[in-house]
Parts: C-alpha cells; sequence; structure tokens
C-alpha cells in the first residue's frame, strides 16, 4: 500500500500552488480511471495527489460566442448529456458514448482521456478532428493555449509541464453545414477498449464537392493525427465509389507506413478500410446541421 499526501482543493489558484510547489513528486487525480490501476500497480510513485474533482472551474460544457469549452473534469456522461455538444459536436458525444461501461463514463473525463494520451482513446481522436485548443494554467505563466495536436508527443506522453494543469478544452464552433461521424470497434461491447477507431468532420458545397474534411483514425497511430494526405485527396473533390475507394487506400498506406507492419495489421488494414469507407458514406449522406 503506497503512502502519499492527498490536497483536494475548491479552488483552481490552490491547485496550481500546489503543483507549482511540488512538480513531479506530484500527481493529478480526475476520475481516476487511469491513474487509480497505475497506483495499485505501483507502476507510479507519487508523493503527493491532488485531487482537482471539487474545483468548479474545470467543470462543465460552456457556451462561447464562437466556441465551446468543456471543461476537463466533465465526465463522459456529462458530455453525452450536454445540450450544448449534442448541438455542436455530436462527434464528441458519440466518442464519449463509445467509452467502456456506465462506471467508466460516470468516473472518467475528457481532461484524464486527453492528459494520458494513450493509442486507445476514444474521445481524443475527435478533439484532434474538430482542431481544439488545450486550456493550460500554471501559476508561473498564468493561462496559455495551445493546439491538441502540438502536444501529443508519442503514445502516453505529452509536452504538457509538470506545474501545468488542463482546465479545459475550446473548440471553435463548427461552420453551417459541417456533419461528422464516429465509430468504433472494440473487443466487446462493454468496458472494452478500442481496437480501431474513426472520426470525420467534413463540409461540402451546395454542388456536392467536398469544401473542407477532418479525418482522424485512433487505436491504428502512436498518437492521434490528421491524415493530412488522404484529406487533400477529397478537398475540392465530388465524392465517387473510386475516389472513396483511392482515399481508403492512401488510408491504410499512411497508417501502415507510419505504424509498421504489426502482428494486427492483417486484421486492422482491411477492417480500417471498410470503416473508413462505411462512416465516409454515411456522413455523405447526412443533413448538414
Ligand atoms: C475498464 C476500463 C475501460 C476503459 N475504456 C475506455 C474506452 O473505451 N475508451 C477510452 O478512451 N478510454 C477508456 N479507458 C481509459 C480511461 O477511462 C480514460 O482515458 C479516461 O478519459 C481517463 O480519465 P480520468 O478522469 O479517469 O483520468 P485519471 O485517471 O484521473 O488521470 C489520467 C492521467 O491524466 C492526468 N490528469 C487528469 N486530469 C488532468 C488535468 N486536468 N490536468 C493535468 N493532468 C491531468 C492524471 O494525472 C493522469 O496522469 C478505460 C479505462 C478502464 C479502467
Amino acid at each position: 500500500m503506497q503512502s502519499f499526501q492527498f490536497y483536494s482543493p475548491n479552488y483552481l489558484e490552490d491547485a496550481l500552488k500546489y503543483i507549482a510547489d511540488r512538480k513531479q513528486t506530484c500527481r493529478t487525480l480526475a476520475g481516476g480511471t487511469d491513474l487509480i490501476p497505475m497506483l495499485k500497480k505501483e507502476e507510479i510513485r507519487p508523493d503527493y495527489l491532488l485531487n482537482i474533482n471539487e474545483v468548479g472551474e474545470l467543470k462543465g460544457v460552456e457556451d462561447l460566442d464562437n466556441q465551446v469549452r468543456i471543461g476537463a473534469t466533465t465526465t463522459f456522461t456529462e458530455m453525452i448529456e450536454s445540450e450544448t455538444l449534442n448541438r455542436f459536436f455530436p462527434l464528441l458525444v458519440n466518442a464519449a458514448a463509445s467509452v467502456g461501461g456506465p462506471q467508466i463514463r460516470n468516473r472518467g473525463t475528457i481532461g484524464g482521456n486527453v492528459i494520458t494520451n494513450g493509442p486507445c482513446a476514444d474521445v481524443l481522436p475527435g478533439i484532434v478532428a474538430l482542431d481544439g485548443q488545450l486550456e493550460l494554467q500554471s501559476k508561473q505563466d498564468g493561462r496559455r493555449l495551445v493546439s491538441v495536436a502540438d502536444v501529443l508527443v508519442t503514445a502516453y506522453e505529452t509536452s504538457i509541464r509538470s506545474d501545468e494543469l488542463l482546465t479545459g478544452i475550446l473548440i471553435q464552433k463548427p461552420v453551417q453545414g459541417t456533419k461528422s461521424g464516429f465509430e468504433k470497434l472494440g473487443r466487446r461491447n462493454a468496458m472494452a477498449k478500442a481496437r480501431l477507431n474513426l472520426s470525420i468532420a467534413l463540409r461540402q458545397d451546395p454542388n456536392g464537392t467536398i469544401s473542407a474534411v477532418s479525418i482522424v483514425p485512433g487505436a491504428v497511430m502512436p498518437v492521434a493525427v490528421r491524415m493530412n494526405d488522404v484529406e487533400s485527396m477529397l478537398l475540392g473533390r465530388k465524392p465517387t465509389p473510386v475516389l472513396i475507394q483511392a482515399a481508403a487506400d492512401k488510408l491504410v498506406e499512411v497508417v501502415v507506413n507510419t505504424a509498421g507492419i504489426r502482428w494486427s495489421s492483417e486484421y486492422k488494414v482491411p477492417v480500417l478500410k471498410n470503416i473508413f469507407k462505411r462512416v465516409m458514406w454515411r456522413v455523405l449522406a447526412e443533413d448538414p446541421q
């Protein structure tokens, strides 16, 4: 059994002061669904544990002028129930709904999903697809905003400093006509981490030409990243079966070239192609928002 000092402040200022004074010796506790198993297995041995669940500024979804702010300790269940997210970002709602079982969705937070940066994360790829920004705060530097894509170093590693807290995720409201889709393939329905997931957001001109597209596969790359080469193949073109097939081929080519051939590739490559084509056609057939 490990011993550590536990601190549970009500105010962000106190939380920031606590980690500023302790840095690497302190770990932040949100829902604990990733952290508690690590503590139990003694993979980490912090001297201090900062519980951020009582800090009001970190909770909930706010509809701002052009943006939506999702507080870092907003749980997956709260995301699913948020009217604002259902209206503007059904992609994130669907991703949150796919997470684990009810217990994990009630405890696990969006902030924990980002900071863990696991290759199997379900919500993080959607944030990358929507070009989300992270609101980071520290006692030393106050508030800074960074693109989520810029902090994902490699699997389970971000460039966020040990004296910083992730306080929120900011996402520009979508341009009218934006459509999106999410699909996850898990080992089994309940409590399954993703074997593969896919987040897509796109827009079409009135004549059907694809004018904006964002594609992020999950659990097949070391970190969630937009598939720029696939996106540029689709941009400015009208979708046809030939084009979507070529884009699916390109997608798996990029994934295999980046992640390499693994034991699971024989299974994942055709599955990824099929999921991509299915989600693309479903999104293309949808009425715009
Ligand atoms: C049985 C099971 C099933 C799961 N299924 C899924 C699944 O289907 N999909 C999926 O994506 N994930 C799944 N997970 C993983 C986990 O639930 C998610 O990654 C979740 O988002 C973690 O959030 P949390 O609030 O529990 O984070 P915690 O465990 O509290 O923290 C995770 C990490 O982030 C740090 N941290 C948390 N919040 C902050 C913050 N605001 N600022 C700075 N650092 C912070 C912590 O110090 C820790 O390093 C599963 C986990 C379990 C145990």
